[in-house]
């Protein structure tokens, strides 16, 4: 990102701020290390003792951080790691708006957490509405003229499982590129054929991607996810990040969970729940209790039906969870079921071909 772009959108007391320096900083290894007032015992937990639970965390594991990168097909200068996506989002948050004077701009109906942490950072929040009607295509002009200082998009986007094209946002980029960042949620990419955003990273300094391992990596307890953006936006969010933020088992277990024999494997698993969700989107074309179904490039579906209320707590009766997505706008009556195993699919299935709704 330009520096001049940064001065103008960054919060200026944080670009002032020197951050905190922590111990695990300040020098990696040595043989005697008494220079963090940690506990010098083995830990009380039973865990492998070379893991060294005892001891502050790398602040930014190296080991992860190179492997994401790799992953993700851009240089390690570009990447954060996070705690999931959901840190990074209020990473930016706290980093661009000042409370009580700047905005964001979302796009509902989506992921609820752009406007949550919006509002605990007290940003004022805009929404400008997708339209189904046109193809959930994002309103250009009317994001523009907001003005805010970050606008939120996702792809695919939670829930209505749509993809906005790699063009439509580089052009959405060019246009804001002297006001805002465009930050590109792709929680859900790996489940759809649509390339990743960071291959635009060079070419869109106000381009911001959050990835994260609790999807197709199947990872979401341990909690780590990815920003990717230009170094300097890179640094300032490092700068008010928690002075330890990944855990040291989330650090090891994430680390051995990325090689590349994992990697084929979720690859296998994704095309398995890619079938499942035809499967079921097949099966409930034929199901009276269901009135649409929204093509998805995501792990669930998107399904609107007569009363999503007595549907949602009729599920649950049956031990399924379900979401209602009716407070969404243009969402009344719509639910989303997240794809599990072919078993619980049919059992869903199954449910939902014999349910009936009341007249
Ligand atoms: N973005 C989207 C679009 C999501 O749906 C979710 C979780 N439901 C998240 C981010 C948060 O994911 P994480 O576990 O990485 O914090």
């Amino acid at each position: 990102m330009s520096q001049e772009l940064l001065q103008k959108l960054a919060r200026p007391e944080l670009l002032a701020m020197q951050g905190y320096s922590s111990a695990r900083m300040e020098a990696a290894a040595a043989a005697i290390v008494l220079n963090a007032n940690e506990n010098p015992w083995a830990p009380v937990c039973d865990c492998d003792p070379d893991w060294q639970i005892n001891r502050y965390p790398e602040p930014q594991p190296q080991a992860v951080r190179r492997r994401l990168a790799e992953i993700y097909q851009i240089s390690e200068d570009h990447l954060l790691v996070t705690r999931g996506s959901d840190e990074g989002i209020d990473l930016l948050i706290r980093a661009f708006c000042q409370a009580g004077i700047d905005s964001i701009t979302y796009c509902p109906p989506t992921f609820g957490m752009y406007a949550i942490s919006a509002v605990i950072q007290n940003a004022a929040v805009i929404a400008i509405p997708l339209d189904a009607s046109k193809n959930w295509q994002p309103d250009v002009n009317a994001i523009q003229k907001t003005k805010s200082k970050l606008v939120f998009l996702c792809r695919p986007n939670n829930p209505t499982g749509h993809t906005l094209t790699i063009t439509a946002v580089s052009e959405l980029c060019a246009r804001l590129s002297n006001q805002s960042l465009v930050i590109v949620d792709e929680a859900y990419i790996e489940f759809s054929p649509a390339q990743s955003m960071a291959s635009r990273l060079d070419a869109h300094p106000n381009l911001v991607v959050l990835r994260t391992l609790s999807k197709a990596w199947g990872l979401a307890g341990l909690r780590c996810g990815a920003v990717l953006a230009s170094p300097d936006i890179i640094q300032l969010l490092l700068k008010i990040m928690a002075p330890y933020p990944l855990p040291i088992a989330t650090q090891r277990l994430v680390a051995q969970a990325l090689n590349d024999k994992n990697a084929s494997l979720v690859n296998h698993r994704i095309e398995r729940l890619l079938a499942e969700r035809e499967r079921l989107a097949d099966a409930l074309g034929d199901c009276s209790a269901i009135q649409k179904i929204w093509p998805s490039e995501a792990n669930f579906l998107l399904l609107e039906v007569a009363d999503a209320d007595t549907l949602v707590a009729a599920a649950a009766q049956a031990g399924i969870l379900i979401r209602n997505q009716s407070a969404q706008p243009g969402l009344d009556n719509c639910i989303r079921i997240s794809i599990g195993t072919p078993e619980e699919n049919t059992v869903l299935l199954n449910f939902l071909q014999s349910y009936r709704a009341k007249p």
